[in-house]
């Protein structure tokens, strides 16, 4: 998933293992967020056979669940759902013939959902779930027409990650568990289904879309999407969907993705998932990205007719090795996906473009996570490892292990050089592909290929200091960028009256120039300079929605929310994504009269928010 938004958000969540309902082994692995018995029998194959019905707002259909016994008694699968209406079930010991079989759906609990137990009869290989997805499966979203770029159609897209997959599929919820999939999606005519699998170009002559995913993926990838798609390629393997109103733009912008899968292959081994396409999702989609594999979902936000963000993409390509290839085994070991990410991700962007523009994302990262420390909630979500699980993964997730995770690796490539760090992680990716990994997994193969082999460079309790304890090591190694530093002298030159508006060669600067000119802005600011900066460079209603969230949120800061409020509420009204939202409602919520207006804001505007979104703005403005 593509940087962190919610800046720890969440209310009290330190919760004892022992109010956890049934933590169970996922494998060999406790996962706490799932009730699957993946120890006892584990998926190795999910079927399904889905129709899409806007006019209710439901999937409907079979899913058919292959699996392995890892105890050879096991007479019950227990699979994750939330909110799914449950019509039957049925085994089979050869896929041809299906018996119905009994099963039983268990508490329900507001994080984890409902555990769905499936009687197993001895010789049955397969069970088959008849089911219907409801309106708020969080999920999915089920947008109108209106709410899409064309007007015309309506649209659906899952976000499956962290534990939302069981709210439109039963299913073994753990990252820990792997399966191929394949699927048939039957939509009304006129509308495309895209999956993160290999696809069909054209529906059958029933109107059903046919997908497979061959290789082995955790639930929280599967993804799915139907809408008026377009599609233009960009390269051999590369390309885009988006609906037709958005692909030329978006085409034009992400022209340079097959460059960057071969750069990725240079730096960090083959790419292993055949295509990399892009699907451009309506405004409300509440991430910057998510890594589907084969397939990244994306935000219409980082569409902005310069090619500055295309580092979003470079993220969401670098799970196709950290993440999507060597998996976290647990929500605990998030870090391992997404620190991983970043460095990654800071690796391609100064391959591709330069150290000096690696640098000023590596500063802009360092200032998200020290921001993240401070409002972290407890110690423990300030480490890279919690010592015991949060009770919601959404709830908890911040930059930490995004930011903290990256510097980790910049900390480790520093001490044992570029080139042994290189030829260590290569070995990480290619001796785990395929697999989920813990953390200590992870430590015990870094003790294992680096610590020990090379004795003397970096001692257990420096390793502790990053991973167990929460404050940031001292010795940690920061980038440093001339770019961001001019931005530093030339904000405080005209807000000191030192130089006039003009000086500040704002015209030249790039998204992360303004980003980190926002950033660093004081509350203190006059109207009268807050004006000026408006009318010089037309922030007010601006097309590029990273800046003018950081306007609006800065209006707001400076208790200056009437300059902005018309411009700041259509644009609430339409972006829904958190990393861009959640700060506006967080800023407005800083005092009493603002936590109002973003209460009667978000009644307004809020129903078209995504299910996800809708949970973090309602932390934010309730005073989570
Ligand atoms: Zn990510």
């Amino acid at each position: 998933m593509s940087l962190p938004f919610l800046r720890a958000a969440g209310a009290a969540l330190i919760l004892s293992l022992s109010t956890m309902p049934n933590p169970v082994l996922a494998g060999d692995v406790v996962d706490s967020h799932s009730y699957a018995n993946s120890a006892e029998v584990r998926t190795t194959h999910i079927a399904l056979d889905l129709d899409v019905d806007f006019a209710t707002s439901r999937l409907k259909g079979l899913a058919e669940i292959r699996f392995e016994k890892r105890k050879a008694d096991a007479d019950r699968m227990v699979l994750d759902t939330r909110a799914l209406d449950v019509r039957s079930a049925e085994a089979s010991a050869d896929g041809k013939t299906w018996t119905a079989t009994s099963f039983v759906l268990g508490d329900d609990d507001a994080v984890l959902g409902r555990p769905l137990t499936v009687r197993l009869p001895a010789d049955a290989t397969r069970i088959r779930v008849g089911y219907a997805t409801r309106p708020e499966a969080s999920g999915l979203q089920w947008l109108k027409a209106a709410q899409t770029a064309g007007k015309k159609q309506p649209f659906l897209f899952s976000q499956s990650q962290a534990i939302h997959a069981r709210s439109w599929i039963p299913l073994q919820d753990s990252p820990a568990v792997r399966a191929t999939y394949e699927a048939r999606v039957k939509t009304p005519k006129g509308l495309r289904a895209v999956m993160s699998a290999e696809m069909s170009d054209a529906p059958d002559a029933a109107g059903r879309w046919t997908f497979r995913m061959p290789q082995p993926i955790p639930s929280y990838l599967i993804a799915i999407a139907v809408g008026d798609l377009a599609f233009q390629s960009t390269g051999a393997r590369t390309g885009v969907y988006a609906e037709p109103a958005t692909l030329k733009a978006a085409a034009w912008e992400f022209a340079d993705t097959e460059t960057t899968v071969a750069l990725c292959e240079k730096l960090f081994g083959p790419y292993r998932w055949g295509r990399y396409d892009l699907l451009v999702l309506p405004p409300s989609f509440p991430y910057g990205g998510m890594e589907n594999p084969r397939l990244t979902f994306v935000t219409p936000t980082v569409i902005t007719g310069d090619r500055q963000l295309v580092s979003l993409i470079a993220h969401e390509l670098a799970h196709s090795w950290s993440g999507n290839l060597v998996t976290n085994a647990t929500w605990e070991d998030f870090w391992l996906n997404e620190g991983f990410t970043e460095y990654l991700t800071f690796r391609l962007t100064e391959a591709q473009f330069g150290q000096a523009r690696g640098d000023m994302e590596r500063v802009i990262g360092v200032a998200d996570l020290k921001t993240d420390m401070g409002l972290a909630k407890s110690d423990e979500d300030r480490k890279l490892k919690r010592a015991f699980p949060s009770k919601d993964p959404d709830e908890v997730f911040s930059s930490i292990p995004y930011q903290r995770g990256a510097l980790f690796l910049v900390y480790l490539e520093s001490k044992f050089g570029r080139d042994v760090f290189d030829t260590f992680l290569r070995g990480w990716f290619d001796s785990h592909a395929f697999q989920s990994a813990t953390s200590e997994q992870f430590l015990a193969y870094l003790d294992e290929q680096l610590i020990k082999a090379k004795p003397g460079v970096v001692t257990q309790a420096q390793i502790d200091a990053w991973v167990t304890q929460p404050q940031l090591p001292a010795d940690a190694v920061y980038a440093s960028s001339d770019a961001l530093t001019q931005v530093d002298a030339a904000r405080a030159a005209w807000l000191g009256g030192k130089a006039p508006i003009a000086a500040m060669g704002a015209t030249s600067w790039t998204v992360q120039q303004w980003e980190h000119f926002f950033e660093g802005f004081p509350k203190t600011a006059t109207a009268a300079q807050l004006k000026e900066l408006d009318r010089t460079f037309k922030l007010t209603g601006s097309g590029n929605a990273i800046i003018a969230g950081a306007w609006y949120k800065l209006a707001v800061d400076s208790g200056q929310v009437a300059m902005v409020l018309p411009a700041m509420t259509e644009y609430l009204g339409r972006v829904g994504r958190m990393k861009l939202v959640s700060p506006i409602y967080r800023a407005l919520a800083a005092t009493d009269a603002g936590r109002a207006q973003a209460k009667a804001l978000y009644a307004k505007l809020g129903a078209g928010y995504h299910p996800i979104a809708q949970q973090a703005v309602e932390r934010i403005i309730n005073g989570g």
